[in-house]
């Protein structure tokens, strides 16, 4: 084990209360750093300003308190940032990276099939070669494309394993700044992540697609690589996902009816990291906790546990 410290993060977007799959993700990434001493750090994901708030995103800091779940510090949030991600897009430009793609969702959607887990089309490159004058003739804001090399990025994923992905095949040249002027998840969780030293990056499954993109990001600014950690999807016992369409589990509900310990002990217990389904404190799982121990495939739970 290297003795850099361990910086771990909270990552939230304040849309909403959060449900069991939010907390689980969080438990973990906590359990992790915290096994290790290490510093966890909050940052409120809010580029979407149509669907966060700043009430939620208070509800979501007394959520994690109430769950015992600390951090050391909270970073901006993203929707104050657009001057730091400026930086990191004039560099991508400075590079010769960047051009803009003036094709329309429509257009987008037509010629390709979603492909990644996360609905992303691959992109084609149909703007990439466009000449002065073509770019010219568009009557409207341009989106901003990153190319991509023809490279195969390989994430050593603590759960899920090895994992690949060639982003001109699979991915095509990735949005940085949506035609409206809003900087990408993608590019403000890699300026985010780096600028805040984090060393490992847990969250649920369906970000895995995102890892090899922000790689690549992360290689482009002079990031080191953190660790990467995806935990699995929660689901009901008749195997439907556990979403937040779920009201009855969402945090709202749950502080209602059930301690901290014995919601962190539900989910320890199903995600196979204690014997038994007990109460525990967060402390006190990660005194125990090991990644070893984390099922990689779904987890199965019975929520009647919790109601
Ligand atoms: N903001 C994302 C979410 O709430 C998490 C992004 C990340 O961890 O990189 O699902």
């Amino acid at each position: 084990m290297s003795s850099k410290p361990v910086v771990g993060r909270f990552a939230p977007t304040p849309s909403g209360r959060m449900h069991l799959g939010n907390v689980f993700a969080a438990l973990i990434a906590w359990a992790s750093v915290r096994s290790r001493d290490g510093e966890m750090v909050l940052r409120m994901e809010d580029l979407d300003t149509q669907r966060t708030s700043g009430e939620f995103a208070q509800v979501l800091r007394e959520d994690l308190n109430w769950l015992g779940l600390t951090y050391d510090r909270e970073t901006p949030a993203q929707s104050l940032r657009s001057g730091a991600y400026d930086q990191y897009f004039e560099q991508l430009r400075q590079m010769g990276l960047l051009y803009p793609c003036f094709c329309t969702r429509s257009q987008l959607h037509s010629v390709n099939a979603p492909h990644l887990s996360d609905g992303t089309y691959v992109y084609t490159g149909t703007c990439r070669n466009l000449t002065e004058e073509q770019r010219a003739s568009f009557n409207r804001k341009p989106a901003w494309r990153v190319m991509v090399p023809d490279k195969v990025w390989e994430v050593e994923d603590r759960v899920q394993g090895h994992y690949e992905l060639n982003l001109a095949t699979d991915c095509g040249d990735m949005v940085v700044r949506r035609a409206d002027g809003v900087y990408v998840y993608q590019l403000a969780v890699t300026v985010d992540d780096g600028e805040a030293g984090v060393t490992e990056v847990v969250r649920g499954m369906d970000l895995l697609s995102s890892a090899p993109r922000q790689m690549y990001l992360q290689e482009l600014f002079g990031f080191p690589h953190p660790e990467y950690g995806h935990v699995p999807m929660l689901l009901a016992p008749d195997g439907r996902r556990l979403s937040k369409r779920d009201k009855d589990l969402d945090l709202g509900e749950l502080r209602k009816r059930v301690t901290p310990e014995k919601l962190i002990g539900t989910l320890a217990h199903a995600a196979g990291l204690i014997d038994q389904n007990t109460a525990l404190s967060a402390r006190e799982l990660a005194k125990e906790f090991s990644w070893d121990r984390l099922k990689g495939d779904s987890i199965f739970l019975d929520a009647s546990d919790l109601l």
